[in-house]
């Protein structure tokens, strides 16, 4: 996460924003169901219609901080016919009025990002320096979508048919952004949106839904509902109400998404087993730095994080980088995110299945340079893990273990490097640190992925300056980029558009 994402915020005056929104009141008014007006309302209005959540303060401790009900078939049945009935009223609002309102939302975050940041380290265990950017993060998701919601409206000579009832169902590792992201860009389109944060994530979807309410985004609307996972696919993505479901998760959640329901437009960001490769030509000090920080923050836990390193010729057995890249990371600073001294926080979820085996065994011809101890009883807090001696075409060198584990790997050129690189089916971040221009141009002409970093770390995507999308099994119905300017048009249809040539 780079300056560039408060750079990019501060293009932006909140007063003028706050002063717009203050047209907004008559707006407002044409909405049945705004918050103060609503008798049918729970009477803990930070669950919206469909869930009675009781919800308690987190204890600090990585234990349970959440603790809600999940929606009955009847319940998401009169969500699914209030969503429907609020579409055509928010399409109908015009993309001006709706970019006032997510203007404010933006507004609104900044004013409650220490509360946001709270509830994600308590839930999710981010860190403050990976909790602090992610809020901008949805932030400049706010203000950029709003415009681009505008300029649709603006296209000569054809109109933009945004979906009418929109279902996002986000990860927990990005418990703000990416639900915040997700459900801006349709809101932004002019869709209806029900949103089903993911179980570990309830909390910080919560709050993020509350500040868009906050400001102005009618409840029925945007509606928040939790579901078991078995409902979330026969009752929630399978309701014939739904027009369209954005959803960031696994590439078998997607595929299973998609049996339920074939016909359904899916915009879908999956998973990635991401590397970077080291050139002798690198500058090693800073490869070192780029690669122990893009591996182990979050504790490694982004699609987009780097789980190998390939090291090219000389780099392979230079002794130095080695040890510079140990040192890198075993000084990390394992703990919990209340903790100021914490690096990586611990992982979401106690370590199980292919995580646990990822952290505890190895395959042929791997040996530890950094072995992951567990740290506490409670499975989630593990130390960095660095293998060496990946061999190519080995199950860590094709899989995603999405945790703290970084694997190293060699080639005795560029071109044996990036054909490692696209061996693996995924093609979401790639990196390559090298200071020659014909290394760099080779790489950019060849390797597969969708978000590309020269001599930098291959996490922290930028709205509008660095959009962040996908290749190969990395997305699904996708070739648009998250934060960049054409993933609006990907969640709507046109009509009367000009029929090209
Ligand atoms: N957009 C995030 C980044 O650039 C990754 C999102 C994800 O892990 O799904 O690091």
């Amino acid at each position: 996460p780079g300056p560039n994402r408060r750079q990019d915020r501060s293009a932006f005056d909140a007063a003028a924003a706050e002063a717009r929104v203050a047209d907004l009141a008559t707006g407002r008014a044409g909405f049945a169901n705004t918050p103060d007006t609503d008798p049918d309302l729970p009477a803990n209005r930070t669950w919206g219609r469909a869930v009675t959540g009781r919800m308690r303060g987190s204890d600090l401790g990585a234990a349970t901080v959440r603790e809600h009900t999940l929606a009955t078939s009847e319940e998401l049945e009169r969500v699914m016919s209030a969503g429907v009935a609020a579409a055509a009223g928010w399409q109908a609002l015009g993309a001006d009025r709706r970019a006032e309102i997510l203007h404010r939302a933006g507004v609104v975050m900044e004013a409650r990002r220490a509360e946001l940041l709270e509830v994600m380290g308590s839930e999710c265990g981010k860190t403050l320096d990976q909790g602090d950017p992610e809020i901008s993060e949805a932030i400049d998701f706010a203000h950029y979508y709003a415009g681009l919601g505008q300029e649709l409206e603006r296209v000569d000579g054809a109109t933009y048919v945004p979906s009418k009832l929109t279902v996002v169902t986000p990860p927990w590792n990005f418990p703000v952004a990416i639900p915040a992201g997700s459900t801006l860009s349709a809101l932004a389109a002019g869709s209806a949106v029900v949103i089903k944060p993911a179980h570990p994530a309830a909390r910080s979807g919560a709050v993020m839904v509350e500040a868009l309410w906050e400001a102005g985004v009618p409840r029925d609307v945007l509606q928040y509902v939790q579901l078991s996972e078995r409902d979330l696919g026969t009752q929630l993505v399978s309701h014939p109400a739904v027009d369209r479901l954005i959803l960031t998760g696994g590439y078998e959640t997607a595929e299973l998404f998609r049996s339920f329901r074939p016909d359904l437009p899916l915009l879908a960001e999956t998973s990635g087993k991401n590397a970077i490769i080291v050139t002798p030509s690198a500058d090693l000090d800073l490869a070192a730095r780029d690669v122990a920080a893009s591996a182990f923050g979050h504790a490694g836990q982004k699609c987009s994080a780097a789980s190998l390193v390939v090291l090219v010729g000389s780099v392979a057995t230079s002794r130095r980088f080695h040890s510079q890249l140990v040192d890198a990371v075993r000084s990390l600073h394992v703990g919990y995110p209340w903790d100021p001294r914490t690096q990586m926080g611990p992982v979401i979820e106690p370590a199980q299945g292919k995580l646990l085996r990822g952290l505890t065994t190895l395959g042929e011809g791997e040996n530890w340079v950094l072995e992951p101890r567990q740290l506490d009883d409670s499975g989630k807090l593990w130390s960095p893990g660095v293998r060496a001696g990946v061999r190519r075409g080995s199950e860590y060198h094709l899989t995603e273990y999405f945790g703290p584990i970084l694997g190293v790997m060699t080639a005795g050129t560029l071109e044996e490097a990036v054909g490692i690189v696209n061996d693996i089916d995924y093609g979401l971040t790639s990196g390559l640190h090298s200071l020659a221009p014909e290394e760099l141009g080779y790489w950019l002409d060849n390797v597969q992925a969708g978000n590309l970093y020269v001599n930098r770390g291959i996490t922290g995507a930028i709205v509008r300056r660095q959009p962040f999308g996908g290749w190969k099994k990395s997305a699904i119905g996708a070739g648009t980029k998250a934060g960049g300017p054409n993933y609006l048009v990907g969640l709507g249809s046109w009509k009367d558009a000009p029929v090209p040539g």
